[in-house]
């Protein structure tokens, strides 16, 4: 059983739900007015209180540990940005009294440190087209000692028990410790911690395919050649960030592809996208890698850097996708 007194855990379970919180709050009050305008300032808002608020429990929790975040405050501080910085200021303000545009811009800065033998790294909102489009997407933040993630926790506002997609409901929080198995409750109200696994199914012709909602953050083409090299005949289930793993982690989906994008071909996954899902998925029973079946290295700095693209999926279907791979030259 997942012990949720360890310090590490408790504070990342509490400062990835505030988090949530926060970015539900933003949602609700800004993105229905900009939607129609295709303006994308809500998110920028939320990315950015999530990321202050996470860095200033960690510099609360642990005053020494680095954190690696998506964002930095450099395009905040601009004059031009004023009026950004007071919304973020005024969202953060409302869970940190006391909150001001300078400490909330040092806070968030705080994510640019560089990877050390210990660190967090932070993804303030994962799936940020679909926070504005009302569907998936994730708070998400793990814990990296030597290069390999040790705790992965995930916020999935729009997700019920780690596999269905709810709208307005309690929401997922997923938790997974290294060699303690992953684990979901109520994200609303947590209560009794339920344990995640992924499905046993081993025939490629029913595997479940999990695929990125946006065309451009993947090969389409290629991630069609690999479902028909593979013998995939299930539909597949497509979904923003990574509450895909979430799904993978349930049993609810049963393979997941992160192919180079044409438009480009030198992108390596940052570190903020995979950590925390990558140890949810292994913690239930799952098993993930990069293209080739190497495992991913978080010890090279803010991208996976040593690793191409990402596979993951329930186990037993490893192997045959990863021949698909080879097949397809992915
Ligand atoms: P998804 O929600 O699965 O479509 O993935 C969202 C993540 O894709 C974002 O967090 C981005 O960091 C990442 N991303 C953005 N552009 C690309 C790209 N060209 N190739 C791969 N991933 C990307
Ligand atoms: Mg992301």
């Amino acid at each position: 059983m997942l012990s949720s007194d360890t310090l590490e855990i408790k504070f990342a379970m509490q400062a990835v739900r505030l988090a949530a919180g926060l970015v539900q709050d933003v949602q609700a009050k800004l993105v229905h007015a900009a939607m129609t305008k295709e303006d994308r300032s809500p998110v920028t808002v939320a990315d950015y209180a999530s990321q202050a608020l996470v860095a200033y429990l960690l510099s609360q929790a642990f005053p020494n540990d680095p954190l690696i975040g998506e964002e930095d405050a450099s395009a905040l501080r601009l004059a031009t940005a004023t009026p950004t910085l007071e919304q973020v200021n005024r969202f953060v303000g409302r869970l940190i009294p006391g909150a001001s545009a300078s400490s909330v811009c040092d806070w968030i800065d705080r994510g640019s440190a560089s990877p050390a033998e210990r660190f967090w790294t932070l993804d303030p909102i994962d799936g940020t087209k679909g926070f504005l489009r009302g569907d998936q997407y994730a708070v998400a933040l793990a814990l990296v000692i030597q290069g390999q993630v040790q705790l992965g926790i995930l916020g999935c506002p729009n997700l019920s028990e780690a596999s269905q997609p709810e709208m307005g409901g309690e929401g997922s929080l997923v938790v997974a410790a290294r060699g303690q198995g992953a684990w979901t409750t109520s994200l609303a109200s947590p209560a009794k911690l339920k344990r995640l696994a992924v499905s046993k199914r081993s025939d490629p012709a029913q595997a479940r395919l999990l695929r990125s909602f946006e065309a451009g953050h993947t090969n389409v083409n290629k991630v069609d050649e690999f479902a028909r090299a593979l013998g995939v005949q299930a539909e597949p289930l497509r979904m923003d960030s990574q509450a895909k793993y979430a799904l993978l982690a349930s049993g609810r989906g049963d393979l997941l592809l992160r192919l180079l994008s044409p438009s480009k071909p030198d992108y390596r996954e940052k570190i903020w996208d995979q950590a925390a899902g990558s140890l949810v998925v292994e913690e239930a029973g799952g098993q993930i890698s990069d293209l080739h079946g190497k495992a991913l290295d978080f010890s090279a700095g803010r991208t996976l850097a040593r690793n191409r693209g990402i596979l993951a999926s329930n186990g037993r279907l490893h192997s045959p996708a990863l021949l698909a791979l080879s097949a397809i030259r992915a």
